[in-house]
């Protein structure tokens, strides 16, 4: 096994890293700003560099910076987390050029699935379900608008170099169309460097449904079920369960089979999300694919007992997964909510100092945070801070977990989005499941009017 690994990454990803560095016997280093001298993850690893200012480009995306530190600690590895680099190919190749393991999938796969043409490309020779719309990059607004007449309005406009949400543009009748996609040609080239754009059918009451997987190299690809992460705002999820409650057997298995179908077109190697939109017919289209652990995995792990980050290691390191794809049996229900150092409705940040923090226990919840009472929480970084999961036989025993467990963790001293989760597990549609990604918006909205 490694000796050491690097952590290129801070909050709980890197703190949910080190501990399964700790578990499986290797040593860890944690990289570090100048604002995150006191973090957790810079507390709890073995070793800790501090690679540099703490705006975020200045050392967590700072590649030479990261480099250095890998180097003057004598690692064997990296490990990316989630978000700064962990989607950059070409970092990933910088890792490996200079002789360090990357802990993910090949730089083949991930420049493939960062492309969302070259990924739509891939999924259908793959025969895995693609949102109706242009077979490929669309040029001219002449082709734009036969295409978006074949699929019928509204339409989406989506950069091929585009992700977070950004570069896409809906249309919902004809005259829109051509001033829509020249715009969106124009801003994909101006943010992305790269002005191909593509169209889909806009799908207009849809869940988000994501698939886990998990390869290795000896080219073994399993999957570890669904997790229904409908609950968003501004495209950021707030709370995520496994399994979705609107997905029933026949559904889940040709899910989780176009999942893994996605995953092997691509040779994956390490944990990986599929995501899907789901029609309220249950018909379901690839969307994108992330090449990265995902803020949800606990969910997945709660459900199938998998450790996933333990099983990013051990393939990284060239070991072949201990289990087969009929092992792994899923097993009651889990729910994650995220804790932001926000506004509950606002969603304001509320960086500053956390005077008192008490976190939730008992029987089957799961805290995954980087704080504890003194800490400060910087303003230069997302405000998720922590999140609490748990698990239970039945979705209803897991939402009134979840109830007894938001109510029991304090946080003082910043403000958090505890009282939207307590709103939220009440609300009669959450408890019912029915619900689909506009939801949680309209219902905001309907709260403020
Ligand atoms: P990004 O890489 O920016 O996250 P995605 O392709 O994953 O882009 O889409 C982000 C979100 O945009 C989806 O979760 C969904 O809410 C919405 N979206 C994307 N494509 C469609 C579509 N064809 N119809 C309806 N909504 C869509």
């Amino acid at each position: 096994m490694f000796h050491k690994i690097l952590i290129a990454n801070r909050g709980e990803i890197a703190v949910r890293i080190i501990r399964a560095c700790k578990e499986l016997g290797i040593a860890s280093v944690a990289v570090y700003s100048e604002a995150d001298r006191e973090a957790m993850h810079t507390r709890l690893a073995d070793e800790a560099v501090c690679i540099g200012p703490p705006p975020g480009a200045q050392s967590y995306l700072s590649i030479p910076a990261i480099m250095a530190a890998a180097e003057i600690t004598d690692a064997e590895a990296i490990h990316p987390g989630y978000g700064f680099l962990a989607e950059n190919a070409e970092f990933a190749e910088i890792v490996i050029a200079s002789g360090y393991t990357w802990i993910g999938p090949s730089s083949e796969s991930m420049r493939t699935m960062g492309d969302k043409v070259a990924a739509k490309d891939k999924m259908k020779e793959a025969g895995v379900p693609l949102v109706p719309g242009s077979d490929g990059a669309v040029y001219e607004v002449e082709d734009a608008k036969k295409i978006a007449r074949e699929a019928g309005f509204p339409v989406i406009i989506k950069a091929s170099a585009g992700g977070g949400g950004r570069g896409m543009k809906v249309v919902h009748a004809e005259p829109a169309l051509a001033g829509a996609f020249n715009m969106c040609q124009s801003e994909a080239g101006a943010a992305f460097g790269d002005d191909t754009v593509f169209i889909e059918k806009f799908l207009e009451e849809p869940r988000h449904i994501e698939v886990q997987v998990l390869g290795d190299t000896h080219g073994n690809i399993v999957h570890l079920f669904e997790r229904e992460c409908s609950m968003q705002r501004n495209n950021q999820k707030v709370l995520e369960e496994a399994p979705s409650p609107f997905v029933d057997e026949k559904t889940r298995e040709k899910l989780c089979e176009a999942g893994v179908a996605a995953a092997r077109a691509v040779d994956y190697v390490g944990a990986g999300t599929i995501e899907f939109l789901m029609n309220p017919d249950k018909s379901f289209y690839f969307i994108e694919m992330n090449t990265r652990i995902q803020v949800e995995h606990p969910v997945s792990e709660w459900i199938t007992g998998v450790d996933l980050i333990e099983w990013q290691i051990r393939v990284a390191y060239g070991e072949e997964l201990a289990f087969t794809q009929k092992d792994i049996k899923k097993k009651g229900h889990a729910i994650e909510c995220r804790i932001n150092a926000e506004h509950p409705f606002k969603f304001t940040p509320s960086p500053g100092t956390i005077e008192l923090y008490h976190a939730p226990g008992g029987r089957s919840v799961r805290m995954d945070a980087a704080i504890y009472s003194g800490y400060s929480v910087p303003p230069f970084y997302d405000s998720m801070i922590g999140k609490v999961i748990t698990h239970a036989r039945d979705r209803q025993k897991c939402i009134r977990r979840m109830q007894r467990a938001i109510d029991e963790l304090a946080i003082i001293g910043v403000t958090t989005n505890q009282e939207l989760h307590r709103r939220l597990l009440a609300n009669p549609a959450f408890q019912s499941g029915e619900f689909n990604i506009h939801f949680l918006e309209r219902w905001l909205k309907e709260m403020n009017a």
